[in-house]
């Protein structure tokens, strides 16, 4: 059997790695270089499609055809707010797909989100390839620990496009602590606090040498990197706007000029107390002249934009912990994961919180793809390295109840895998066929929560209304994804299971 890769899909930036036959973790280099590979896809105007480096050298110039942070949209229903939110910002096109999901317009052409995904894949696949020599048929890929079932299982399905087996699905955190505790013989309990491109986790994972059980987990999909950029910009359009009465967000050439140098400067200043924000030419006034954004941006002045994005990292971080009934200084360690945990103030506000330093333990970019490639490993055929990795479910799941009311089967922090059966009967006469609709989510109303499908069980054996009795069991897997099964309980029978809305 070939080997089993680990791959970090990220939402900015995708990394892989492999346990190589002497036992040693490797990442795996780009044409001999760098780690990491953009999650850019791209068709330039002579439509070629171009992934990765590729894609991020030419979005300057191509931004209305260039994707990138699609992670944030995959597994969503098209008309939620926080698909209306990424519109705003960002110059490809989306709209609604059959399914109620987002489908993406590049270059006149309609692309899913898990195709997207599969492309990416793809590319880190052929690359991890090209270093191994053979053929890669099977990874485990990691998603963030907020995902629901329906991310979840379109990131199962993206592997299936370009068959790649997804032979597991991780949460980032989790793969970080193994990532950080694996061979240490560790007994402790560790914060990790991922804090990446796009999105951010927080998990509470007890380590007990090689078992990993998660406590508790918490983050958002919306909340990364990429929103400490969109404030900077945001000030400068304003700025630029106050000084000249022009308004840039229209012009995607100039987005894309200002977006690109933002992260840039935002990266900078983790390092320097001020950097210069400049962009010749950005654009001309009425009468042709031409114009430049020329400032200097400081490190304070990125605290203060980003203050209120820090303070939501914060209270998703109060609240997980306390979910896990857990107080900062009984903390053993905190691991910082993603790279804008480099920022500063976000260590220091940590620091503040636990009383002490974050580990150096982890490489904040790396950890991911070496925490899958590990667990790749221990799933291989002759491995003889077992590690145990108990997870939890993120979000509630359950079913909608007469007027929109949620009921909750399994509650948040839920251990996975996972089973519960519940009892339900018929409405009317001659009843053959029980629907039922299943939301993810932690909102008393289904509404706020993500449909994950409009489930049809039939084959009922008809008679008169509540004298049935079927039994429905909700199974969460290992990864976090959902499987409904139906059972007529007076003749034993399986009934059959369809589902009639799914965005999967
Ligand atoms: P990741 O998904 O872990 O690769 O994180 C990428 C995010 O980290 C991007 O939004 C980067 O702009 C950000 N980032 C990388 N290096 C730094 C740095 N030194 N300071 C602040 N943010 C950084």
């Amino acid at each position: 059997m070939s080997k089993i890769i680990g791959i970090d899909l990220g939402t900015t930036n995708s990394c892989a790695a492999i346990v190589e036959e002497n036992g040693q973790v490797k990442l795996i280099p780009y044409k001999g270089g760098e780690f990491i590979i953009p999650s850019i896809f791209a068709i330039d105007d002579k439509g070629n499609e171009l992934i990765g480096h590729e894609a991020k050298r030419q979005w300057q110039l191509n931004p209305r055809n260039t994707v990138y942070a699609a992670k944030r949209l995959i597994g969503r229903s098209f008309h939620t707010d926080v698909v209306g939110q990424m519109k705003k910002s960002v110059a490809y096109e989306m709209k609604a797909g059959e399914r109620n999901d987002v489908v993406l317009d590049v270059a006149h052409k309609n692309f899913r989100l898990s195709e997207i995904s599969a492309k990416i894949l793809n590319k880190i696949r052929s690359v991890a390839q090209d270093y191994l020599g053979e053929k890669v048929t099977r990874a485990v890929v990691t998603v963030p620990a907020y995902f629901t079932d329906r991310q979840r299982q379109a990131v199962k399905d993206a592997g299936k496009m370009i068959q790649l087996e997804v032979v597991r699905i991780i949460n980032e955190p989790t793969a970080a602590a193994l990532a950080y505790g694996i061979g240490k013989n560790l007994h402790e309990t560790t914060v990790i606090y991922d804090l990446g491109g796009g999105t951010f986790d927080v998990s509470i994972i007890e380590i007990r040498d090689r078992v990993f059980e998660v406590k508790a987990t918490g983050g958002d999909i919306f909340l990364g990197g990429l929103d400490f950029d969109q404030a900077m910009i945001n000030y400068v359009i304003e700025d630029f706007n106050k000084k000249h009465s022009i308004d840039l967000s229209g012009d995607p050439v100039a987005m894309q000029r200002i977006k690109d140098l933002a992260e840039r400067v935002k990266i900078d200043l983790s390092s320097r107390e001020q950097a210069p924000f400049s962009v010749p030419f950005v654009t001309m006034t009425p009468q042709g002249q031409p114009l430049n954004i020329d400032f200097v941006f400081t490190r304070k002045l990125l605290e203060d934009l980003t203050l209120p994005l820090v303070n939501r990292t914060v209270d998703i971080l109060m609240r997980v912990m306390n979910d896990a009934g857990l107080d900062p200084k009984n903390v053993d360690e905190l691991l910082l994961v993603g790279g804008q945990t480099r920022m500063p103030v976000v260590q220091k506000r940590l620091q503040e919180i636990f009383a002490k330093p974050p580990s150096k333990g982890v490489h904040p970019d790396e950890a991911v793809a070496i925490g899958a490639a590990v667990y790749a490993h221990s799933l291989e055929d002759n491995s003889n390295l077992k590690l145990q990795l108990l997870d939890v479910i993120p979000m509630a799941i359950g079913l909608e109840k007469a007027g929109g009311e949620f009921h909750t089967v399994f509650p948040r922090n839920a251990a996975i895998p996972n089973a519960k059966a519940i009892e339900a009967t018929t409405s009317y006469d001659g009843q053959t066929e029980v629907a039922m609709r299943i939301f993810q989510g932690d909102h008393a109303h289904v509404s706020h929560n993500e449909l994950l499908g409009d489930f049809l069980f039939s084959g009922l054996k008809a008679g008169p209304a509540g004298k049935a009795r079927l039994e429905i069991t909700f199974d969460v897997n290992i990864e976090g994804i959902l499987t409904m099964s139906a059972r007529d309980l007076e003749t034993g029978k399986q009934m059959k299971t369809t589902v009639r809305v799914t965005q999967h």
